[in-house]
């Protein structure tokens, strides 16, 4: 099980997830306060519900190690599960004084799977603190639960009699730090099912995709990549060509099959994320644009550069639909806040206080204490010795002190 691992600040800006950079696509500024400084906050309630049904079809296609079985072969154990899931992640409800009400879990049952660690570990939490969910209203919980025992038939319906046709299902599978020429991409395909003819790609949504999103959109090009990375390591069991890519929408039960994307598609993709690495680079970092790309940024991005601050993308409109760095957005309007880069050298500061020990940021030559003794040794020092040594030398490294030569007298 992965746990938190703070993020190194000089690889920020090479390191992309596909909804990552979809987010740094609609807003720079947006991107800016949710991924690169995030602040923690509740999960919004059709994110934890939609991982729910992710873990739930996860434990339902995962086998037994040594028997092979698979679980849950009636319906009423499945939904058991969903209602144990459900009601034991959700359960423990309350009203905040501000109006929200939250909920949070102290029997956190998502702990055992990789993709609840990460996104506790988005909230920059330990894995085993409560995870807390804003809810929009008190019988949203139960308006969910209702929807998963829905989703869940269906699914359980198409699903039980084919999982033991051969098919190897890897589920859940994680690429991090993937190395696409100086990028490093990060993400989790839901389940790549294999046979021996191919592999296909599956994708789990709660809703269809736009034509053009499922066509070319950069999610099933990242997991494209990945399954060519993965394959050439050999983690891909009798490394098939990949056949296709497909979205299943769990509310409609139903598949939507996506096309391979082209090498000049991929080619497109590289690009647009380099620009987006020379974009960030120049704007927390203050380095210039490699010749090539900086001809490709727009104006206002140079600017940005030039400043050390994102301009978020005025006027607010569809875009703004899910951000959640809304108050920050407002305050950077107002002029409230630091650039982008002061806020990003701040909060690495502070994650460094976090991580080093205490003596090693504590300015000890400016206690009190220490200036004082530090005087009396200078003090000391110059009664002591025969020549005047200041301080700033006798500390100083590969300074020999002046050697006291003592001479024998012979008492007569
Ligand atoms: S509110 Fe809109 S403009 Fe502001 S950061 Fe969020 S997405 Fe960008």
């Amino acid at each position: 099980m992965q746990r938190h691992r703070p993020r190194n600040p000089r690889n920020v800006s090479k390191m992309w997830s596909a909804t990552g950079f979809d987010t740094a696509v609609a807003c720079d500024a947006r991107y800016f306060w949710e991924v690169i400084i995030p602040e923690p906050g509740p999960e919004p309630p059709l994110g934890v519900w939609g991982i729910s049904h992710h873990y739930m079809f996860q434990r339902f296609l995962t086998s037994h190690r040594s028997t092979g079985r698979y679980p849950f072969e009636q319906l009423k154990d499945f939904l058991g599960a969903w209602r144990g899931l459900w009601w034991g992640a959700v359960g423990d409800m309350r009203t905040m004084p501000d109006g929200r009400i939250l909920a949070s879990n102290p029997r956190n049952p998502f702990n055992s799977l990789e993709k609840f660690d990460s996104w506790i570990n988005r909230q920059r939490k330990p894995p085993n603190q409560p995870v807390e969910v804003a809810w929009e209203y008190l019988a949203q919980p139960g308006v969910l639960f209702e929807q998963g025992n829905e989703i869940l038939t269906k699914f359980h319906e198409r699903h039980v009699r084919r999982r033991g046709d051969g098919t190897i299902n890897l589920l859940e599978v994680r690429f991090n730090g993937l190395d696409w020429h100086g990028l490093k991409l990060n993400g989790v395909i839901d389940r790549i099912a294999i046979q021996p003819s191919g592999a296909w790609i599956v994708d789990y949504k709660d809703r269809w995709l736009d034509y053009p999103v499922l066509a070319s959109g950069t999610q099933l090009t990242f997991y494209q990549l990945a399954y060519h990375y993965l394959r050439a390591r050999g983690k891909i069991p009798g490394q098939p060509p990949l056949r296709g890519m497909f979205i299943y929408n769990y509310r409609r039960n139903a598949f939507q099959a996506a096309p391979l994307r082209t090498p000049r598609e991929i080619g497109h993709l590289y690009l647009k994320l380099r620009q987006k690495q020379a974009y960030f680079d120049g704007v927390l970092f203050g380095r210039r644009p490699p010749t090539d790309l900086a001809s490709t940024l727009p104006s206002e991005k140079l600017r940005d550069i030039e400043t050390g601050d994102i301009t978020p993308l005025f006027p607010r409109g569809n875009h703004c639909r899910y951000c959640r760095a809304f108050r920050q957005c407002r305050e950077w309007e107002l002029g409230q806040r630091p650039t982008a880069r002061q806020a990003f050298a701040e909060r690495h500061r502070l994650e460094k206080v976090k991580l080093v020990p205490s003596q090693l940021v504590i300015p000890v030559t400016q206690e009190p204490q220490v200036v004082a003794r530090a005087a009396e040794y200078e003090q000391l020092v110059r009664l002591v010795l025969p020549v005047q040594i200041s301080l700033e030398e006798l500390i100083a490294p590969r300074v020999s002190l002046p050697r006291i030569r003592v001479r024998k007298r012979r008492v007569s």
